[in-house]
């Protein structure tokens, strides 16, 4: 449904592919993407909407980097079309995931086939760095059991909204403090030598959630991840039904707004197809 997306840009000269493919799609309640109250009143005007939205991409990030490939979330898996999925979740979880969600993914969406359709093999990838631990970030971690998989601690010691029965079994994802202030971003850590790449502590719609920061010699490119649905409602100040805490995420769109004034920044959302033809382009925020 929506078409991956690869981009040639530069680090210090050398040259760099960054792809970015769709696992799938999603729909989620209208007022669960587009809230206009914050907290419990919020949760509630979703659960009563009866609307949902287009389908919307699963995206992940590939970065072909010269110190190694990284992958930037995991995405959704097939698995997931199943009605009996949530069900090892309990019931709240079973009754909410099957009501307010809707997803589509075929077994060639999946971040594996897409892989070895990018002809990228599965060792060639240094890590996996999970922005948060949401089902539609982790769903395809079935794909790396010997590949580091970085998390911020903060994020696995305090997760919001995530399910544990749906981890591989073998799920040990090597745990990293956020102990660097970046710019605008209190706490970070460098994943490269060349500290062109980074996580940034995003938090609002997890405690511990992540953004991902890729400096290029072309801009910035900002996996911005779940901290809202689209460009827009970063830029119009308006917010997802889905934060765990209203107040972390209005200091976290100040804080990649001022970034983004600052930098030439890209910004990448996981559920925005729109995305995909700014990263293509190039297209700044401001
Ligand atoms: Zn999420």
């Amino acid at each position: 449904m929506f078409s991956k997306q690869t981009v040639a840009v530069h680090v210090k000269g050398m040259p760099v592919k960054v792809h970015l493919v769709s696992t799938g799609a999603v729909s989620v309640k209208t007022k669960f993407r587009d809230a206009t109250k914050t907290g419990m009143l919020a949760m509630l005007d979703f659960m009563l909407d009866k609307t949902f939205t287009e389908w919307m991409p699963i995206w992940v990030m590939i970065i072909e980097h010269p110190e190694g490939f990284f992958v930037i979330d995991t995405g959704e898996n097939a698995n997931v079309n199943d009605k009996n999925y949530f069900k090892s979740s309990g019931f709240f979880a079973n009754w909410f995931d099957t009501t307010q969600f809707k997803f589509i993914v075929n077994k060639e969406e999946e971040i594996g086939p897409q892989l070895n359709d990018l002809q990228i093999p599965i060792e060639k990838i240094k890590a996996v760095v999970l922005t948060h631990l949401h089902l539609d970030h982790i769903d395809g971690l079935k794909y790396f059991p010997s590949t580091e998989i970085i998390v911020n601690k903060y994020e696995h010691d305090k997760p919001f909204g995530d399910l544990p029965k749906l981890y591989p079994s073998w799920f040990a994802p090597t745990l990293i403090e956020l102990n660097q202030q970046y710019e605008a971003f209190d706490k970070a850590f460098y994943l490269t030598k060349a500290k062109d790449l980074l996580m940034v502590h995003t938090p609002g719609h997890t405690y511990g959630h992540c953004s991902i920061v890729f400096n290029t010699d072309e801009g910035c490119i900002f996996f911005g991840a779940d901290i809202c649905y689209s460009q827009q409602q970063l830029i119009n100040e308006k917010y997802s039904g889905t934060n765990a805490s209203h107040k972390l995420a209005q200091k976290t769109y100040a804080a990649v707004t001022a970034f983004a004034k600052e930098h030439k920044t890209i910004f990448i959302p996981s559920h925005e197809a729109a995305a995909a033809e700014r990263l293509k382009t190039l297209t700044p925020v401001f």
